[in-house]
């Protein structure tokens, strides 16, 4: 009986797709991140293995996994966590789980951005010293109508966020290698040859791209330098597509108005100085944390698995870049 390790548990009927499919399910009994160690140990002998996005799938890994492996199934959309030259060298394939957490990430990313312009978060915690209310001046925020938005990365949740801007009134801008001008013409946006085009004009500023070697720090200082002082730089990608401690300093200049970020360069760790600062919202990487997108992930990997592991081809490979 083929065996599949499941390293951390999750929502939803992926573990049941699993064990329906006949194999020996083992999930781990820690609600935690295993150690690496622990992570190697608990792989070992497994023919698939459902894992997760801070569990780097590297030679020590598939080493440690053993000949007989056949698949990783990732819970997440990045697979910044693959080596992929080392997968294929093992004949593991990876997969991943687009499009099903593509609405609940955009809608998180909206909440970060209403978070940030209307200082919800400054407000809560006033609320509670039961001491201001209503005044001409208290808080002020911005209305986002009218308001030009930049997305870094038009593929699919930077199209969603791009259409819930328009709902907004929002002017849509955005930045991609590949152009997409069925959707300019469809929702409305506007293409800019550059990250820095897009940068000089956006009032925010919002992340979509994978993290890869030509995205590390696709936001530097000198790229803050040209945003606006009055600009949001909202990110649910992946924390290193931002020099963080480049957007610390352009945070306390006032280089730029706030952030909002939802992924960080070190999880769980952020920049020193970042959270003292009043013009930032954080969220510990939670974007697709609803039960409907997880529950989604789960079995989307599930099925991945089962899948592979009946000689059949995976539903949602990971490509060699
Ligand atoms: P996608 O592949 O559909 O879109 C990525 C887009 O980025 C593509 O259109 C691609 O052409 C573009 N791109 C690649 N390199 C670029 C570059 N150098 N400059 C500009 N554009 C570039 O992926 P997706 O499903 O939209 O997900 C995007 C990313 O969001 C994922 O890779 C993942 O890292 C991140 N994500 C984070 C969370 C979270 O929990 N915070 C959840 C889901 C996804």
């Amino acid at each position: 009986m083929a065996k599949v390790v499941v390293t951390r548990k999750i929502p939803g009927n992926g573990i049941k797709l699993l064990q329906d499919g006949g194999f020996e399910v083992v999930v781990s009994p820690q609600d935690r991140a295993l150690e690496r160690s622990e992570l190697l140990n608990f792989i070992q002998g497994a023919d698939g293995v459902l894992g997760q996005l801070y569990e780097k799938v590297d030679e020590e890994y598939l080493n440690a996994a053993g000949s007989q492996l056949k698949i990783v199934a990732n819970f997440a959309v990045g697979t910044d966590n693959f080596d992929l030259p080392s997968l294929l060298s093992h004949n593991v394939i990876g997969t991943n789980t687009p499009d099903v957490l593509t609405e609940t990430v955009a809608e998180h990313t909206f909440a970060l951005l209403m978070a940030i312009s209307r200082r919800i978060v400054e407000a809560h915690k006033l609320a509670l010293t039961e001491v201001s209310t209503f005044g001409p001046e208290v808080l002020l925020g911005i209305e986002l109508k009218g308001k030009v938005l930049g997305v870094l990365g038009l593929g699919r949740i930077g199209s969603r966020v791009a259409e819930i801007g328009k709902a907004f009134g929002m002017n849509v801008t955005y930045y991609d290698i590949k152009q997409n001008a069925d959707f300019e013409t469809k929702v409305g946006a506007s293409f800019r040859a550059t990250p820095e085009d897009l940068l000089k004009e956006a009032d925010v500023v919002s992340i979509h791209v994978p993290l890869l070697d030509s995205t590390k720090h696709l936001i530097n200082s000198e790229r803050l330098k040209l945003m606006k002082p009055t600009t949001y730089l909202i990110n649910t990608s992946r924390g290193p597509v931002i020099d963080e401690n480049a957007l610390v300093e352009a945070l306390k200049n006032g280089t730029i108005k706030g952030a909002a970020l939802d992924v960080g360069e070190t999880e769980p760790k952020w920049a020193p100085g970042l959270i003292d600062l009043p013009n930032v919202v954080l969220t510990p990487h939670i974007a697709s944390a609803t039960l409907e997108a997880r529950s989604a992930m789960g079995e989307l990997a599930a099925k991945n698995i089962i899948a592979v592991l009946s000689g059949q081809l995976p539903l949602t490979p990971v490509k060699q870049q």
